[in-house]
């Protein structure tokens, strides 16, 4: 079992990560017709389906060529949680034994997430089937782990185990897309679950690729969100490769130089007045805005003057702030503010006319913290709430 930090090069993509050009090379090179590349994109990323021997359409001798070529999935479904509110959370375990998760939710949970002022202009031209779906948004893992260390993050306390391939990536989509109800539909993906999306910049931007493609699931790009610590070359690259379209989530969480390198190692190397510099260049779409994520930790950036700090830094960027009171974690005795400090926090940028919502805490459950329960596998039923809560849950304010 390898744990060593693995960057794969296009070449070496596994076949799940295929876009439909590089199937049509292949085609090529096998001597099959041409559209057998688009029969089989079409198989894995619009029907989801990944097993050859479901691949009904094609010949056996190519059936099985696919699978000597690896086609199959690149990790099994350990464990499906649902919670009474119709939040799914799937455990997957991989190939060499580590486990990510990725969780589902329906949209009724999400309002901090996504503006419903501009979730309508981009309606225009759907069916009136496709109106009538309910949306899910799914929250996805693209690290075991994450490199970044960021002092209040378990999985930043864990440390890299490894990035994900965008076969890794992709599969958590194609393997939740067979527990939405009757009716839902996968709408919204947010690169938020364990990792920092911005540090394998290719597999992301892959990933990205394959779920927009017309071919496959055909998702929006605008409907795909990048959290990121702030990563500024990455940044930079995701707005001239995908011309802004995707939505940006900066995981900020101070207004300042010496508070942020306080909580987040990464801004020594990526200094905050720079990725403000970056946010501005970002060639992000009328209407639409960064969002701001905001941990609120008790006695380090959680003063009122950090609020009207954070507006100033920011002025002239179409924001919105995600406050996220923190939640506590085994490796840190860093907590959140009481209450009303939050509240003060949120009255004050509010004030200052920004918009801004604060996501729920849920009691005080350690196993609850990022990332937690895929980095430490555990046995069904404990630490049900971890990502969800951590990341997703909350309402707006
Ligand atoms: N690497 C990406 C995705 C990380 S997880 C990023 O940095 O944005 C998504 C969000 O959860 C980030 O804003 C992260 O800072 C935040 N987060 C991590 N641990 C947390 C905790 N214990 N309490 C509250 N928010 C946390």
């Amino acid at each position: 079992m390898s744990h060593a930090v693995r960057k794969p090069g296009a070449s070496e993509q596994q076949v799940v990560a295929w876009l439909p050009e590089e199937w049509r090379a292949r085609m090529t090179e096998w001597g099959e017709p041409a559209f057998r590349a688009q029969q089989i994109f079409q198989w894995i990323h619009k029907q989801g389906v990944l097993d050859v021997e479901h691949m009904s359409n094609l010949s056996r001798p190519l059936r099985a060529r696919l699978l000597e070529h690896g086609l199959r999935s690149p990790l099994v479904e350990e464990m499906v949680r649902r919670s009474a509110d119709g939040t799914r959370k799937l455990l997957l375990r991989l190939d060499d034994g580590l486990a990510i998760e990725c969780v589902m939710i329906p949209r009724a949970h999400l309002q901090d997430l996504h503006d419903e002022d501009e979730e309508d202009d981009e309606d225009e031209g759907t069916s009136e089937q496709e109106r009538a779906e309910r949306p899910v948004t799914l929250c996805i893992s693209t690290q075991v782990g994450c490199a970044m260390g960021c002092v209040f993050c378990a999985s930043g306390q864990a440390g890299l185990k490894r990035g994900l391939g965008a076969h890794e990536v992709i599969a958590q989509f194609l393997h939740a897309r067979r527990h939405l109800d009757a009716g839902e539909r996968i709408k919204n993906i947010v690169f938020m679950g364990m990792g920092e999306p911005l540090h394998h910049y290719t597999e992301t931007a892959r990933t990205i690729r394959l779920l927009t493609h017309p071919a496959g699931a055909g998702l929006s790009p605008r409907r795909i969100t990048v959290s990121t610590v702030g990563l500024i070359r990455g940044i930079q690259k995701l707005g001239e490769d995908f011309g802004g379209k995707i939505g940006l989530a900066i995981s900020l969480h101070a207004p300042d130089h010496a508070t942020r390198s306080s909580i987040i190692p990464m801004n020594e190397s990526q200094p905050l007045a720079e990725l403000v510099e970056a946010l501005r260049r970002y060639p992000l779409p009328k209407r639409r805005r960064i969002t701001i994520e905001y941990t609120l930790i008790a006695g380090v950036n959680d003063q009122v003057a950090h609020a009207r700090r954070l507006v100033q830094a920011l002025r002239g960027l179409p924001i919105k702030v995600n406050l996220i009171p923190m939640n506590p974690i085994a490796a840190s005795s860093l907590r959140a503010p009481e209450q009303q400090a939050v509240e003060a926090f949120r009255r004050e940028l509010a004030q200052l006319r920004v918009s801004c919502s604060v996501r729920a805490t849920r009691g005080d459950d350690v196993d609850a913290a990022c990332g937690q329960l895929a980095l430490n596998a555990p046995a069904p039923g404990a630490g049900s709430r971890s990502l969800r809560d951590q990341l997703l849950s909350g309402h707006g304010s």
